[in-house]
């Protein structure tokens, strides 16, 4: 009787420990679940909403308990309780099934899908630096950007050549963390310390989303967002931000306000050939230029001005110096590496089998553009911007732009085309925070392929 019930306890006990480690294994199984189709960037970038203060600072003062929102420098982020793709940048996992369960995140334009083409250049850009280098805060004192790195002036310099987008003789070249940063510098540069009241500040809507956010931020007594371009009163001061390309919808770009007291800040972070034809380098005052979109290293940091007026870009400098004392060096010289190694693929293009970056990064957004449209094509619900073609004078093509975002309009009786994707788990980012209409949302191009593919399978589905 006593081995019996020995027998029976000892039963009891293994079949508890095989029951334990099953509901184990299931919520281990969910949790990962959870973990991996939630984006671990998402999960980091809520935190940042957090450190970045105001929880209640949301987007038109929505603040729902899993679909908190704001914008802050890698522009909105989100937290949900539903299966998103993750955002790493390591190779994507395949969709679990054929992609409809899960969320795909294309609000913000984070430029990973050239991940292939630098993971085939291994070697050759890689970076390495050892413990005493770049210790100092200082670069070149000789220089009015003391904090630029004298390699990162001649890649810069070498790639405006090599694509002559960009006429850099007799300007000053000052470098920011992103042009983020620069575009703050330059803000701080070009509105007057005496004026009797803050300088407006105004783009041609819809503008990026950013730039009210960047502007007002600080609430600062020097500069305020004054919106739209074209409802500006002439007769006063004005900084006017010409993005050409623009971003969200990708054309070109003229100032628009016309009226003689204006300043103008040229951001050019999308004028390469992969995103539009280029007719010729520009010329302008104030031109703020990326790794982010050129290169597709946004993590990198850095961006650069070309700054035609000596005091103009000192005051620049002065603004990031007060801010950060500086720019990473070990960033300016990874920059630096990868923008060296752009141009040696492009000179190199026709002695070598390799392909040059631009014509890699090109046939990607021109395969992207093409299958986007054929897929809002089928369906009547949607429409695309059309652009018209041009002759690069880079590349000798002749092609219409190739945006980072779609700029989408749900035709018809949708006014809310963020909310009609958002109930088929697709995440855009709506018109209005670009002063534009709700029936526009703005989606990214620059996603990795998987999320792409999800998004071209599942837009001719959308029905209403
Ligand atoms: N300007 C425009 C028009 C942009 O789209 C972006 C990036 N979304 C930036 C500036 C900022 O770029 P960075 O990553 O260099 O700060």
């Amino acid at each position: 009787m006593a081995d019996y019930v020995f027998l029976l306890k000892n039963i009891l006990v293994v079949s508890l420990a095989v029951n334990m480690c099953l509901i184990l294994k299931i919520s281990y199984y969910f949790d990962d679940d959870v973990e991996t189709l939630t984006s671990k960037r998402g999960s980091h970038m809520n935190h940042e909403l957090y450190l970045n203060g105001d929880k209640n600072n949301c987007f038109n003062g929505v603040n729902q308990k899993n679909n908190r929102r704001a914008e802050v420098d890698a522009h909105v982020s989100k937290t949900t309780t539903t299966k998103v793709l993750p955002k790493t940048t390591s190779s994507s996992p395949a969709a679990p099934d054929d992609g409809e369960g899960v969320v795909i995140n294309l609000d913000h334009g984070d430029p990973t899908m050239y991940e292939n083409f630098w993971k085939q250049k291994g070697e050759e850009t890689t970076v390495v630096t050892s413990s005493w280098q770049y210790i100092s805060y200082f670069s070149d004192l000789k220089n009015v950007c003391w904090f630029l790195e004298p390699e990162l002036v001649s890649s810069i310099t070498r790639i405006h050549k090599v694509v002559g987008n960009a006429i850099t003789e007799g300007r000053h070249i000052v470098v920011g963390t992103g042009s983020s940063q620069l575009y703050q510098a330059a803000l701080f540069a070009l509105s007057p310390s005496d004026a009797p009241g803050p300088m407006s500040v105004v783009s041609a809507a819809p503008f990026y989303s950013s730039y009210p956010l960047m502007t007002d931020y600080l609430k600062s007594g020097l500069h305020k967002w004054a919106g739209d371009g074209s409802d500006l009163n002439k007769e006063e001061p004005y900084i006017e931000l010409v993005t050409s390309p623009n971003n969200p919808d990708g054309f070109t770009r003229q100032d628009v306000v016309k009226g003689n007291k204006g300043i103008l800040i040229h951001d050019l972070a999308y004028y390469w050939p992969q995103y539009t034809p280029i007719s010729s380098p520009a010329d302008n005052d104030i031109m703020l230029f990326t790794v982010s979109k050129s290169t597709g290293h946004a993590g990198t940091r850095i961006g650069w001005a070309l700054v035609k007026d000596r005091a103009i870009a000192k005051k620049m400098t002065t603004f990031i110096e007060i801010n950060t004392i500086g720019v990473s060096k070990e960033s300016q010289i990874r920059a630096a590496k990868i923008l060296q190694a752009v141009s040696d693929s492009c000179e190199q293009a026709n002695e070598k089998e390799a392909e040059s970056f631009f014509n890699y990064s090109y046939r990607i957004m021109e395969e992207r553009w093409k299958k986007i449209r054929e897929a809002v094509n089928k369906t009547h619900l949607f429409s695309l911007p059309n652009f018209t073609q041009e002759t690069c004078s880079f590349s000798g093509r002749t092609f219409g732009q190739l945006p980072a975002f779609a700029w989408l309009k749900c035709e018809g009786e949708v006014d809310d085309c963020e909310s009609l994707l958002r109930k088929h788990k697709i995440w855009t980012r709506g018109g209005k925070h670009f002063g534009a209409s709700t029936k526009y949302v703005r989606i990214s191009m620059l996603s990795q392929d998987i999320e792409f593919e999800i998004l071209t399978r599942r837009l001719p589905k959308i029905i209403s």
